[in-house]
C-alpha cells in the first residue's frame, strides 16, 4: 500500500507552523482515537497514520528530511496495535520531559522504544494525575532470565568471529573491522536455546504500568518512561517507553497554550446595569463584575485563572467573553413592559447601530461626492 502524503493526512499547508500541526493533529486523533470506536479497523488505521505523521513534521529534522525525500527520508517503521507502536522513534524525541523520568540511555542492541497514546480531560491535563496503562511488549524471559541459553547451559565462542566480537572486512581502502553480523558483536552464541523463549531471552506478554502524569501537559507532550520499553534480545538492555498526551475537548473551556478560554452568557439587564455574574473555573466558581453599558463579545480577562504550564513559567489567564443572550418565553406582562420600554428608546442609546448608520451614510456620500 502506498503511504499517503503527510501534510494531506493531517490536512495542513505544507508551510504549517508548530501550532496549527499540534491542532489538526489533535482534530484527526480525536476523531479517530481507537478508544472512540474500538475494533474498528478504518480509523485504527487512520490514528496510526496521523500519530505517525504528526511524529515526523512536528520534529524539525524529521520534517526536513521528510520534505526534502519524501517517506524514504524518515524511514519510519511498521507499528502494533490500539494507540500504541514500537521501533524507530530514538532520534525523534524533542519534546520530551526526560529530566523528570531520569536520563536515557542509548546503546546497541537495546530493545525498541515504545510509544502509548493517553487520552487525558483537560481537568486532568492541567493539575496531573496517576493512571495504569496496559501495553502488549517483550519482556525478560523468565526461564533462562533474559540470556536466551536453556538453564544449565552457557553461551559458547562465535564461530564466524572466533569470540572476537568483530571481524575484518576488505573494502579498496583496505581492510575495516566492523562488530560481527552473526553475534552482533557480543563474542558469543547460545548453544542450546531455551525453549520457552526459543532463544529470544523476552516473550510476547501485557505488562501494567502506573504513569505519573506531570500537572500542565498538554497535547502532544510526551512522557518518558526510562527502561520501560521492549525488553532487549538475549539479556540486552530495554527501550525506553513514551507516553504521548492527547488532551480531550473539554465543554466549557478551550485552551491555548497557558491561556483558558470560555463563554458566559449573560441577560441584557446585567450588561447594561453592570452586575456580577459566576464563571467557572477550573478550581471552581468565582465572580466576574462586569461594568454598566457592556456590550456583547465583550472579553474579559482573569489573571491567573488558566494552566500553570508543565515546563515552568507564567501560569496562565482565563479569558471570558460575554455574550448577550436574548430572553425567551416572556410572559405577557413582561413584554408589556419591554414595548413601554422600547417607546423610550433614543438613538443615543444604540452607540453601535448609530456608528453603524453613520458610516453607511458617509459611504453613500463618498459615492456621491
Ligand atoms: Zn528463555
Amino acid at each position: 500500500m502506498s503511504k499517503r502524503d503527510y501534510y494531506e493526512v493531517l490536512g495542513v499547508d505544507r508551510n504549517v507552523d508548530v501550532k496549527e500541526l499540534k491542532k489538526a493533529y489533535r482534530r484527526v486523533a480525536m476523531k479517530c482515537h481507537p478508544d472512540r470506536a474500538p475494533g474498528d479497523k478504518d480509523s485504527e488505521d487512520k490514528f496510526k497514520e496521523a500519530s505517525e505523521a504528526y511524529e515526523v513534521l512536528s520534529d524539525p529534522e524529521k520534517r526536513a528530511a521528510y520534505d526534502r525525500f519524501g517517506h524514504e527520508g524518515v524511514n519510519s517503521q511498521g507499528m502494533g496495535g490500539g494507540g500504541f507502536q514500537s521501533g524507530g522513534f530514538e532520534d525523534i524525541f524533542g519534546d520530551v520531559f526526560g529530566d523528570i523520568f531520569g536520563g536515557g540511555r542509548r546503546r546497541p542492541r537495546r530493545g525498541s522504544d515504545l510509544q502509548y497514546t493517553m487520552e487525558l480531560s483537560l481537568e486532568e491535563a492541567v493539575s496531573g494525575t496517576e493512571t495504569s496503562i496496559r501495553i502488549p511488549t517483550l519482556v525478560a524471559c523468565e526461564t533462562c532470565e533474559g540470556s536466551g541459553a536453556k538453564p544449565g547451559t552457557s553461551k559458547k565462542a562465535c564461530g564466524t568471529c572466533h569470540g572476537q566480537g568483530r571481524v575484518g572486512m576488505r573494502t579498496p581502502l583496505g581492510t575495516i573491522e566492523q562488530s560481527c553480523p552473526h553475534c552482533h558483536g557480543q563474542g558469543q552464541v547460545i548453544s542450546e536455546p531455551c525453549t520457552t523463549c526459543r532463544g529470544q531471552g523476552r516473550v510476547q506478554e501485557y505488562k501494567t504500568l502506573s504513569v505519573k502524569v506531570p500537572s500542565g501537559v498538554d497535547t502532544g507532550d510526551r512522557i518518558r518512561l526510562s527502561g520501560e520499553g521492549e525488553a532487549g534480545p538475549e539479556g540486552a538492555p530495554p527501550g525506553d517507553l513514551y507516553v504521548q498526551v492527547l488532551v480531550r475537548e473539554h465543554k466549557l473551556f478551550k485552551r491555548d497554550g497557558a491561556d483558558l478560554f470560555c463563554e458566559i452568557p449573560i441577560s441584557f439587564i446585567d450588561t447594561a446595569l453592570g452586575g456580577e455574574i459566576e464563571v467557572p473555573t477550573l478550581n471552581g466558581k468565582v465572580k466576574l463584575r462586569v461594568p454598566a453599558e457592556t456590550q456583547t463579545g465583550k472579553l474579559f480577562r482573569m489573571r491567573g485563572k488558566g494552566v500553570k504550564p508543565v515546563r515552568g513559567g507564567v501560569v496562565g489567564d482565563l479569558l471570558c467573553r460575554v455574550i448577550v443572550e436574548t430572553p425567551v418565553r416572556l410572559s405577557d406582562k413582561q413584554k408589556a413592559l419591554l414595548e413601554e420600554f422600547r417607546d423610550t428608546l433614543e438613538e443615543k442609546h444604540s452607540p453601535k447601530s448609530k456608528s453603524w448608520l453613520d458610516g453607511v451614510k458617509t459611504f453613500f456620500d463618498s459615492l456621491t461626492s
